[in-house]
Order: structure tokens, then C-alpha cells, then sequence
């Protein structure tokens, strides 16, 4: 079409990845104007970990349309407010013992990521967060100052302050514990590194890669924040809400967060919502300190609850996200060992996983031949080297099946052209040199 060459802005990026106009969607396919299907593994980036247009959340939004209920609401209580907040005390906090006061924020994860810096820097009295390399925490001027990517960060046209980067697990290699390094620094008066508000961290990086942070890293993590007075933010955006099989992502790791962050699959629907958890002695705020006009989106509160009452009422959607993580886990295991040729890895948790490819160029050309055969999937990563299956984790096993053999093709393709190619020869050499 036309027009958006013509008046939509430059900035686009998923739609030059694949460019069709799509227009309806139901569950994991999505369809082009033609009405040609699609396997939708990029599934909103993280949003609808619940799929399109979720049967049981529309039928409970149109009966709230259709009764006139609350569209927009400011912070003022409502009924459906009130029922999401009752369905999430009562399923997801209580249940796991956890203690938290929520605050409605902007309904984008990085309104939702400013608020928790501004928690942190005002009830510490201090500047300075600990982020991670590679980390991605959204593009608004506070939470950019956060995020690693360089091509992000380039385009702030400010100075962005305000953080310390620290390694994140496993970049300095395996068998570094990292936070050994921020033990150090924070114990030294002279490391330039003085006494932070928190530490924001992913547990799993998305954007940066599917990059995953070892329970063991987590734990320690958190111990060396208890020894020096931080308070821990995770930044459970595109991790929580399912993605690695329990509600949260750190669950497993048996840590407890001063503050978390919550949106992507949160709305449940694919309508924007964010919230902050906090301890109840963090909550210091006065009165619209931290306000935005599209607080209340009640119509995310009613799907919000819907996926909640649906999903998390038991243990049954969480053992089948955590079994189809498995299936993922194998087959690219075994996919990597078969065409990676020594160099592409698997890496992820639960229903958040990736191949590594190295090379972005690689990864790319996985991706479009994978659209191609209508399937779309994304990459991520510093050089966008990392093909990312973050499929609906309510696909059918058929489906999951389908949509993964359909990038062991590509990859098969792929991988077997850019053998023929001298240079590409070049690139796999390079890489096994620097990987021995
Ligand atoms: C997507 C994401 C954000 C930013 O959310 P937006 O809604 O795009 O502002 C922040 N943190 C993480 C971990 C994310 O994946």
C-alpha cells in the first residue's frame, strides 16, 4: 500500500521486516489483506503471550462494551480496576506469598520503567542504577539511559545519565560470576562506583539476545544488593507473565525483589497496560507525582482479569507453557548441533528461546526465508544474530511444531547457500577460531 511509503515516518522497523498488510488475526495465525495466513512467532514482541484475539478475554471485553462500562478513567476507581486488582492479590501475589503494593502507570513498559527508577532514586536519596550490558528497558529518556543497544541510545540527542553498566551473566565468559565484580567495586571507596539507589536487571534479556541470567547469578545478585543497601528492580516486561513458565520470571530463582515492572502480556489482549509492584514501605509517593492520562485503561483491566481467572487460577497453563519449553529446548538443541556448524547456539527458558547465529546477516536471511514459508519470527541481539521463538504460549503443539520446522529449513537453506559462498566460508572460520 501506497501510503506508507508515503506519510509514515522512517522509523518503522518490524513492518520493513515484513512488509504486507496484514488485517485479522486469531490465536497464533496471523493474515495478510489477500488473506494469506501466518505462523505468528514475534507475537507482539512478548504481548500476546495469550494469542490474537483470545476467545474467552473478547467475549468478556465486548459484554463490557456492550454495557456501557468505563472506557478511559484517569486513576479514578472503578469496578474493573477493582476486579484486576482483586484477581491479582488473590491468584498471583498471595498465592506466592508475595507482599506488594501496585502502581497503574502509563500503559508502556517504559512509563512503567521510569516510575521504578524514580522510586529507587527517591526513597534512597540516590542517583546512580546498575544496569546491565545488553539490558533493554525501553526508549524514554530515563529508561534509555538503561538500555545498552548503541542504535537506541544513539538517538536520545541528550546525554544519558544516571546509570553504572555492569556485565550482565556470562559476559565475561563462562565460569565468571559477574557479580562478584559488583561486589567489588561496591566495597571499594575508590572504584568510582558509589553507593547506588538499585540494580535494574532482565532475568531474561530479550531484546539484547535471549541472553539467561542462572539462577545462581540471580541469587547472588540479589545477596550482594542486601549487603550494600541497592534495592533489586526487576524488569519483568517481556520475561513475566508466563514467557519462562511461571507468572514471574524469577520465580524459580527464589529471590525477592524490592520492585518489579510488569506490561507487555499484562493486558492480556494486546492492550497497553504497565504496572509497578513495590514494597509497601517504597510506596512514598505524594499524591500525581508520577501521573499519565491513559492510567486506567479499563478495557486491559477486564482482559487483564480475564487472563488471570483463565490462565493462573491453577497450576495446569504454567506445567503446559514449562512442557512445550521443553519440546522447544530440544528441537534446538538439536537443530544447532545439526546445521550450526560449531558456531550457532541455543539459549532460553521456558517458552523464551533463541538460536544464536553469530552473524546477523545469517540471522536475517533465516528470518525472511522462514517468511517466506508464512512464518513470522524475529531476531534480536546486538547485531540482531539471534533468531527469537517467542510464539502465543497457548499455540497448539501441532503448530509450535510446524512453525519450528519451518526455520530448521531455513536454516537448512540458509546454511547450505552461505557454505557456497567464499566470504560466508570466511565468516564460519573466524568464528570457530574465536569460539576454540
Ligand atoms: C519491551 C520492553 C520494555 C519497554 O516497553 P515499551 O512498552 O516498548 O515501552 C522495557 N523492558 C523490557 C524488558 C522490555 O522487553
Amino acid at each position: 500500500m501506497k501510503i506508507f511509503d508515503e506519510i509514515e515516518s522512517e522509523v518503522q522497523s518490524y513492518a520493513r521486516a515484513f512488509p504486507r498488510v496484514f488485517h485479522k488475526a486469531q490465536g497464533e495465525y496471523l493474515y495478510d489483506a489477500e488473506g494469506n495466513q501466518f505462523l505468528d512467532f514475534l507475537a507482539g514482541a512478548g504481548t500476546l503471550n495469550y494469542g490474537h484475539n483470545n476467545p474467552v478475554f473478547k467475549e468478556q471485553l465486548l459484554e463490557y462494551i456492550n454495557n456501557d462500562g468505563i472506557t478511559h478513567g484517569l486513576d479514578l476507581h472503578t469496578k474493573a480496576k477493582g476486579a484486576f486488582l482483586e484477581a491479582f492479590n488473590e491468584k498471583i501475589l498471595k498465592p506466592r506469598g508475595m507482599d506488594y503494593l501496585v502502581q497503574f502507570t502509563g500503559p508502556t513498559g517504559t512509563n512503567a520503567v521510569e516510575a521504578a527508577m524514580k522510586i529507587a532514586r527517591n526513597v534512597t536519596g540516590q542517583q546512580n542504577i546498575v544496569t546491565f550490558t545488553n539490558g533493554f528497558h525501553g526508549v524514554s529518556l530515563g529508561a534509555l539511559a538503561a538500555t545498552g543497544n548503541a542504535h537506541h541510545r544513539d538517538a536520545a540527542g541528550a546525554a544519558l545519565t544516571g546509570v553504572h553498566r555492569m556485565p550482565y551473566d556470562g559476559y565475561l565468559g563462562d565460569g565468571i560470576d559477574t557479580t562478584a565484580y559488583l561486589d567489588k567495586v561496591l566495597s571499594d571507596s575508590s572504584s568510582g562506583i558509589n553507593s547506588p539507589a538499585a540494580v535494574m536487571v532482565e532475568t531474561v534479556q530479550g531484546e539484547g539476545g535471549i541472553n539467561v541470567a542462572s539462577f545462581e547469578w540471580l541469587r547472588n545478585l540479589q545477596a550482594v544488593c542486601k549487603k550494600h543497601g541497592l534495592l533489586l528492580i526487576i524488569d519483568d516486561i517481556q520475561a513475566g507473565c508466563g514467557r519462562t513458565g511461571n507468572y514471574f520470571s524469577f520465580e524459580e530463582a527464589g529471590i525477592e525483589p524490592d520492585i518489579i515492572t510488569l506490561s507487555k502480556s499484562l493486558g492480556g489482549y494486546g492492550l497497553p497496560f504497565a504496572v509497578v509492584l513495590m514494597k509497601p514501605a517504597l510506596d512514598q509517593w505524594k499524591p500525581g507525582e508520577h501521573n499519565g492520562t491513559f492510567r486506567g485503561n479499563n478495557f486491559a483491566f477486564v482482559t487483564a482479569k480475564a487472563a488471570i481467572d483463565h490462565y493462573w487460577s491453577d497450576d495446569a497453563f504454567s506445567e503446559s507453557v514449562k512442557n512445550k519449553g521443553q519440546y522447544v529446548s530440544q528441537r534446538l538443541a538439536a537443530i544447532v548441533e545439526r546445521y550450526g556448524e560449531g558456531n550457532f547456539t541455543a539459549r532460553g527458558r521456558g517458552m523464551f528461546q533463541g538460536i544464536n547465529c553469530v552473524n546477523g546477516e545469517i540471522a536475517g536471511a533465516i528470518t525472511q526465508r522462514a517468511f517466506k514459508s508464512g512464518l513470522i519470527i524475529e531476531t534480536s541481539g546486538a547485531d540482531d544474530q539471534v533468531v527469537k521463538f517467542l510464539c502465543p504460549l497457548t499455540i497448539s503443539d501441532e503448530n509450535l511444531k510446524k512453525g519450528i520446522d519451518i526455520v530448521e529449513q531455513a536454516i537448512k537453506e540458509v546454511c547450505a547457500k552461505e557454505t557456497s559462498i567464499p566470504e560466508e566460508v570466511d565468516y564460519f572460520d573466524e568464528s570457530q577460531s574465536v569460539s576454540a
